[in-house]
């Protein structure tokens, strides 16, 4: 049945030509989300957090999970490429549209890894949702640093610190030198920062600089989510945007603090230099970043 409804995927696709369809408007596009970026390493975006990827014949890692429906359509696909189980599924951070399809992936995988804080977070995030049920776990936790060889590539995962939630790994696939980034990088758009799960502007701020460092331009970043009109894999000046929109944010809405003004009289509609944070179908993402940026530096929620 499965095998069939793939069938019918490539041909459709075929038929299809040139063009290219967004997913999830059209499922039958789904096998044209895979993107290589080098050395069998790449990208697969449906909804939610882009998922990193490294397909050869003797090794299979995929990066986040997204939700189940896309999570489906990209298991699909990479059983289209390989015959193989998955040696390992990452989980980036915890949050839904980066975990949700654990289950989907669950039982063709080996091993899920994770920062320590992960499950707990995870499960405290489900718990208030209501979704128990629905959760798969990382089983491999790691604090500071994880390694190891799979196939002829080395897959390494570092913590930096707290930052978009409090367990963000970098993923590094080291020879290929691509590096997922999770949500540490919203590139060129508007961010969510999980107080709650003790996020902070300022140790993201330090983080993204302490990982620009660690990397060459050379590296080829993978992010969770980016401005339709920028991409989902960059270089690591990206870092470096992202850390000044954080820098940028703080500092307004800290001249508005000290200004004596309230949350309401920050909420602007662009910050100068910073006018491609509220593209798109994100016009209000800008003022949840200041409401966010306020509560954080006030301590008032
Ligand atoms: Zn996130």
């Amino acid at each position: 049945m499965q095998s069939t409804r793939r069938d019918f995927v490539k041909s459709s696709a075929l038929a299809l030509g040139a063009s290219v369809l967004p997913f999830p408007q059209n499922l039958f596009g789904a096998t044209r989300n895979f993107t290589p970026i080098r050395r069998n390493v790449g990208t697969f975006e449906g909804r939610g957090g882009t998922i990193g990827w490294l397909i050869s014949d003797d090794a299979l890692v995929v990066i986040d999970s997204q939700f189940p429906e896309t999570a489906q359509a990209c298991l699909e696909g990479i059983q289209d490429r390989s015959s193989r189980g998955i040696d390992f599924l990452i989980n980036s951070h915890h949050h839904g549209d980066h975990t949700a399809g654990n289950p989907v992936f669950g039982p063709h995988v080996d091993k899920i890894v994770a920062h320590r804080r992960v499950p707990e977070l995870q499960k405290r995030s489900a718990e208030r949702r209501g979704t128990e049920d629905e959760q798969v776990y990382a089983s491999v936790l790691f604090d500071e640093t994880w390694k190891v060889d799979v196939g002829d590539e080395t897959l390494s995962m570092a913590y930096y610190g707290n930052a978009h939630t409090s367990g963000d790994s970098v993923i590094h696939f080291e020879k290929a030198d691509v590096a997922h980034m999770g949500d540490l990088v919203f590139n060129r758009r508007t961010m969510f920062l999980d107080l709650g799960a003790k996020g902070t502007s300022k140790g993201w701020i330090d983080v993204l600089e302490s990982i620009y460092n660690d990397f060459t331009d050379e590296t080829i970043f993978i992010y969770g989510h980016a401005n339709p009109a920028y991409d989902v894999t960059g270089t690591r000046e990206d870092l470096l945007a992202m850390r000044d929109f954080l820098t940028g944010l703080r500092e307004h809405v800290e001249a508005g603090i000290a200004e004596g003004k309230s949350v309401d009289d920050l909420l602007v509609s662009q910050l100068p230099m910073f006018e491609m944070y509220n593209a798109a179908d994100e016009t209000s993402g800008l003022h949840r970043n200041i409401r966010t940026i306020h509560t954080e530096l006030t301590g008032d929620s």
